[in-house]
Formats: C-alpha cells, structure tokens, sequence
C-alpha cells in the first residue's frame, strides 16, 4: 500500500466536546488524596450519589480497588506508590477525556506523586486534600490498619513509618474532623457548578 492509499480521516472521529453535549458536563479528575481513614472513599461515594441523582455520569477510581487489578503487582515502595499513581492518573485521563466526571481517591502521600498526577491528567486536574489528622484517623480505623501497624503487622503505612507531605496546592481542602461528610459532598458539588456551566 503506497501513502497516497492512506486516508486519514481523524475529522470524522468524534470529539471530547461531542461526548461532553451527549453527556450534559464536562470531564474532570477530582484527585482526592490524604491519609488511610481521612474519608476519601466515604465522600468520594457521597458525592457520586448527589451527582446521580442530578443525571450525572461519574467514575470512581478507588485506590485499594485498583490495587486488586491493574495495580495488583504494586507494593508501597517509593517506586510502587510512583508507577501506583502514574497508572491510576492515565485512566482517569481517559475517563475525563471522554467527559466522565472522576473521582480518584488515593493516598498520594508526596508532593511529588501530587504533581505526576497533575502532569499525567493535564488541565482536568483538580487537586482535592481530605484532610484529618493521624491520630483521628488512627481513632477511626475503619479498616482496622492502624491497629495492624501499630503491632508491626503492616510495613511502610503512611503517616507512620511512611511520610505524608501536607500540599501546598490543593484547589480544595475538606477538612472531616471539622466538616460532615454531607458538608463536605457540598463543597465539592459546589465546586464543580463554580468550575463549569455544564455541570450546574
Ligand atoms: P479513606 O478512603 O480515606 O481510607 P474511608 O472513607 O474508607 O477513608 O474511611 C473514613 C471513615 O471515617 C469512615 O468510616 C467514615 O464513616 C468515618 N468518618 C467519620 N467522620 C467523617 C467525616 N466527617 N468525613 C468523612 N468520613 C468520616
């Protein structure tokens, strides 16, 4: 087959804004980020459920699901976390890119692995901190880790023998030992009408 054979027709394809008219919003990455029991996961589904409710389409993209799958060969090394965040950034791009409203919930301990999602994600990025202390979170447990690493059963738990790095840039901060999860699933619903007219 000789190159003028070839006919390039990337025109027809449909685009990002065409997914977007179909879907009535427009993609985003919410990056939802903080220690184990801060309450990423219980707001991330919070916020899942309001914005069903209103006809929107979103993904969660939950960090100790994907472990179970795609990121089943990924341990808590440095290395592991990097690749763990790196692979969990590009599905949701993909799943912005289509205009799915994702919502990423993931320890993201270091700034550094904050900024790879950003760069990876690109312009959808919005940097979300659920913020709770060690010790409230150490109090709430709900999965029963914090007990395991105090007896030295878990290695490398963030917080304890593994840095989290407070940010310095989040575009919102959801503080649980001060807000509800219903005051929180607001602030992020209210975010999201403030970013975009396509998602009032
Ligand atoms: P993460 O996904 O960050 O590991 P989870 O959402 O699984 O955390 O667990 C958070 C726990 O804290 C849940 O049991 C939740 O009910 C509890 N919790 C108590 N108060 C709050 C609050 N204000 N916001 C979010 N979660 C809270």
């Amino acid at each position: 087959m000789t190159a003028e054979n070839i006919h390039p027709e990337f025109h027809r394809f449909l685009k990002r804004e065409d997914k977007e008219q179909l879907l009535g919003q427009r993609g985003v990455v919410l990056w939802m980020y903080g220690l184990s029991g801060s309450g990423k996961s219980t707001i991330a589904n919070a916020v899942e459920r309001r914005l069903f409710e209103e006809g929107r389409f979103t993904v969660i993209l939950d960090g100790d699901n994907l472990r179970s799958g795609l990121n089943g060969n990924l341990g808590f090394s440095d290395e592991d976390r990097r690749e763990n965040v790196r692979r969990n950034a590009e599905v949701a791009k993909l799943f912005a890119r289509q205009g799915v409203i994702t919502l990423v919930s993931v320890i993201t301990p270091r700034r550094a692995l904050r900024d790879l999602a950003r760069e990876v994600v690109g312009e959808d990025f919005v940097e979300v901190h659920v913020k709770a202390s060690f010790e409230t979170c150490a109090r709430r447990d709900p999965k029963g880790l914090y007990a395991k690493a105090q007896r030295g059963e878990v290695t490398q738990f963030t917080g304890k023998d593994s840095g989290f790095e407070e940010p310095e840039k989040a575009e919102v901060v959801l503080d649980t030992e001060a807000r509800s999860v219903e005051e929180s699933a607001a602030r992020l619903m209210e975010f999201l009408r403030s970013r975009s007219p396509l998602n009032t």
